[in-house]
């Protein structure tokens, strides 16, 4: 497989206050890795350290086998897009000129959109199901409803990676399931390599190949969800008992949480 991302040995963190620390990991095209771990333990810092906007204190990340430090804020954004835990939006305007955002990287200074910009923008918005409110204000969309744009947006950056952070946190289950099924489409169909961090196990076990599962900043496990997803590992990482059950459709591992009482 051909590593698109390769993260070596890297530890960082904010004011000299450490965050991450130590981590290994490689990403192969066409790849989809879920990141898990508790509240604090550094998934959102990894999403930063990845796009190179936080400076390591130590290692190396490298894309496409060059240090990330060597490429311009505009050959990330060709490469890699962002779905952040929240998207601050200050303006309020339609919700297909946020999807045409996507497209700056690829715009000349001073110059607009194109017919092709447009269409690239719409079949994003379509890919998401958030065709029907393109011209409906950002603002006055529901959380789900909004997320899908934003999904939108950064599909029409057309990169070769996205890295979302809790993507499906406002959706309701039948587009939770509907992101999941697109994001693995576009890993399958057109190599996309995908980082997601979610905090739905289930799901993460259901469509990723491979997950890590971070505790304090640094790796606690790393392997396929059957090695991952055991009780020994949420109960050390989660301080929670539950019990795995391979899933009727799939045969993949899922949580079954236990109730305390
Ligand atoms: P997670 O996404 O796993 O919940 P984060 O990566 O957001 O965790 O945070 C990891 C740690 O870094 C936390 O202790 C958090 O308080 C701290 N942290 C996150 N963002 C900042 C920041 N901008 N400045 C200082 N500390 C931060
Ligand atoms: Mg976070």
């Amino acid at each position: 497989m051909d590593t698109v991302i390769k993260v070596e040995n890297i530890s960082c963190g904010y004011d000299q206050r450490p965050v991450l620390k130590n981590l290994n990991f490689s990403l192969g095209r066409g790849e989809m890795l879920g990141i898990m771990g508790p509240n604090g333990s550094g998934k959102s810092t990894l999403i930063r350290a990845l796009t190179g906007i936080l400076q390591l204190s130590k290692g190396r990340i490298r894309l496409y086998g060059k240090a990330i430090e060597e490429y311009s804020v505009r050959e990330i954004a060709k490469q890699i897009a962002v779905i952040p835990q929240q998207t601050p939006i200050t303006f309020s305007f339609p919700s297909l000129d946020l999807v045409l955002m996507g497209r700056t990287p690829y715009l000349r200074r001073f110059q607009g959109e194109s017919s092709k910009d447009l269409e690239i923008a719409l079949e994003a918005m379509q890919r998401t199901d958030s065709i029907s409110f393109r011209d409906r204000p950002i603002h006055e969309l529901s959380g789900g409803e909004r997320q899908r744009v934003i999904i939108a947006r950064a599909l029409a950056q057309q990169p070769s990676i996205l890295l979302l952070d809790e993507p499906t946190s406002f959706l309701d289950l039948n587009h939770q399931v509907e992101i999941f099924d697109l994001l693995r489409r576009l890993c399958d169909n057109d190599g996309l390599t995908v980082l997601c961090v979610s905090h739905d196990l289930n799901l993460s076990s259901e469509y990723c190949s491979r997950l890590i599962m971070l505790k304090n900043g640094y790796t606690y496990v790393e392997g396929t969800p059957e090695m991952i997803l055991t009780h020994e590992h949420i109960k050390a990482v989660f301080e929670t008992d539950v019990t795995i059950i391979k899933s009727p459709y799939s045969g993949a591992p899922q949580v079954i949480l236990k109730p305390n009482s």
